[in-house]
Order: C-alpha cells, then sequence, then structure tokens
C-alpha cells in the first residue's frame, strides 16, 4: 500500500566531473559539501533521489578513441559512477542522513541491486537513494538515466546540478560574451538550437514524458540546496 504523498520528491543529477573538482579521482572537499548541502534539504523534509556521474574517473566515448571497445568501456565507465556512489554515501552517513545506494550492474558487497518499488520505499522513509552504474547498458549517459529513474520512482522534477555555468544560455556563454541566461526553455527548442544542457536522449526521453527539469550552477554555495527545496535558480527546461 502507498500512503498518498504529500512531500517534495526530486531527481538530483552530479556529475562526474563535479565529483573530480575538474580532475581524475576525487575531490573529497566538494563531495562533502554537496552532502552537506543534501543533507540540509533532507532535513525539510524533501525526498532526494540521486544519479551520479563518472566522467572524473572514465567516459567511455573517451577510451574507446584509445583503442578499447567501446562497450567495455562503457562498463568501466558505470563502475566509475559506483565509486562516486559510494563516496557520496559516505559523506551523506557522516552528515546524519540515512542512505541506501542502489545499482544497474549487481554488486550484492556494496550495493543493493535497482529495484523500483523499494528506491520508492526508501524514499517514503527519507532516505536518500543514490543510483550507480548507470541504465547497466553501454551507449547510454547517465543523463538519460536520471530522466528514466525519475520518471519510474515518481518524482516531480529533475535537477541538473552543472559545474561552470549557471543554467541555459541562448548561445555558449564561454564563446559568445552576449549570451543570455533563459529562465525557462522548452525541451524541443534546446534540442534544436543545440543548446548543449544535456544529451538528447535525455532531452527526447524528458520531452515525450512531460518531465519538468532544471539546470542550475553548483558552484555557489547553498545553490543544491536551493535547487532541492524548490527556489526557481538556473533554468528550467519543460515539455
Ligand atoms: N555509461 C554507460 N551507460 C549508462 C551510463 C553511463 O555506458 O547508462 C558510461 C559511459 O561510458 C559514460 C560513463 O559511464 O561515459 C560515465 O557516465 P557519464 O559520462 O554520463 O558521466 P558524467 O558525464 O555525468 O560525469
Amino acid at each position: 500500500t502507498t500512503t498518498p504523498r504529500t512531500a517534495r520528491r526530486v531527481l538530483l543529477k552530479l556529475s562526474g566531473e563535479a565529483f573530480g573538482g575538474g580532475q581524475i579521482g576525487l575531490a573529497s572537499d566538494v563531495v562533502r559539501r554537496v552532502a552537506a548541502e543534501i543533507a540540509a534539504a533532507v532535513a525539510q523534509g524533501v525526498q532526494v533521489a540521486i544519479v551520479v556521474g563518472g566522467g572524473n574517473f572514465f567516459r567511455g566515448a573517451e577510451l574507446s578513441q584509445q583503442g578499447l571497445d567501446r562497450a567495455r568501456a562503457d562498463y568501466m565507465g558505470m563502475l566509475g559512477t559506483v565509486m562516486n556512489c559510494l563516496a557520496l554515501q559516505d559523506f551523506l552517513e557522516q552528515a546524519g542522513v540515512s542512505t541506501r545506494v542502489q545499482t544497474a550492474i549487481t554488486m550484492g558487497q556494496v550495493a543493493e541491486p535497482y529495484i523500483p518499488l523499494r528506491a520508492i520505499r526508501h524514499l517514503e522513509k527519507g532516505r536518500v537513494v543514490i543510483f550507480g552504474a548507470g541504465a547497466g547498458m553501454p551507449y547510454f549517459s547517465t543523463d538519460t538515466v536520471a530522466v528514466q529513474r525519475a520518471l519510474e520512482t515518481g518524482c516531480e522534477e529533475v535537477l541538473m546540478g552543472k559545474n561552470g555555468v549557471d543554467g541555459v544560455y541562448t548561445s555558449d556563454p564561454r564563446t559568445n560574451p552576449d549570451a543570455e541566461l533563459m529562465d525557462e526553455v522548452s525541451f524541443t527548442d534546446a534540442l534544436v538550437q543545440g543548446l548543449g544542457v544535456m544529451d538528447a536522449a535525455a532531452m527526447s526521453l524528458g520531452r515525450d514524458n512531460n518531465l519538468t527539469m532544471r539546470v542550475f550552477g553548483m558552484d555557489e554555495e547553498g545553490n543544491v540546496t536551493r535547487a532541492l527545496v524548490g527556489e526557481e535558480i538556473g533554468t528550467a527546461v519543460t515539455a
């Protein structure tokens, strides 16, 4: 039986780049800070699911350019995301938050397998659920998985935390000084105009399923909490 829900439930997507602080490996200070910001939102009653990327360890597409088989390289990428999950889990637990990691590739000693109904139960009990190993399938990205997990676990919004940028711009702000931050953009416009906020598969999945997404910058302290509790920072991406 499920009880009617009044609590806000959201899915936070954290890129591997954030976990590495722009480098290979783990930037513990960054992960600790993000964990504290998540803990602050959980304390306010927000139900938080998280999908973690792995770009600070391996990206399949990059490894395959070095001559590795693409699918195997993608599995390496997925395993990298699990290390980020465990790091985040540790800092969340240190911050007093109850957590579970669920992975799309089974590894019973370190995490639960991905079981959607169980994930929902954890969320209802106030546990943060961290999804690792992507979709468990090569040729996918963790952005796409973020949308899929949000849909399957009943999250009302996907929050895409970004580094070095605080939302979606009319063009690339790093090359065009006239680029302007948009409050809102449709998935279709973002796709057609190639606004490069996330991969196309994630955007079309979001569009087809009426998902609401928010792209926001994580560099400013407190922004992760703000996004989680529902402040309208960054850019809303809507169907
Ligand atoms: N990956 C995959 N299938 C998935 C999710 C991820 O094959 O469902 C692999 C892919 O090689 C990707 C890597 O894992 O490059 C790390 O994920 P991603 O690049 O999405 O992480 P982020 O860019 O968010 O750090």
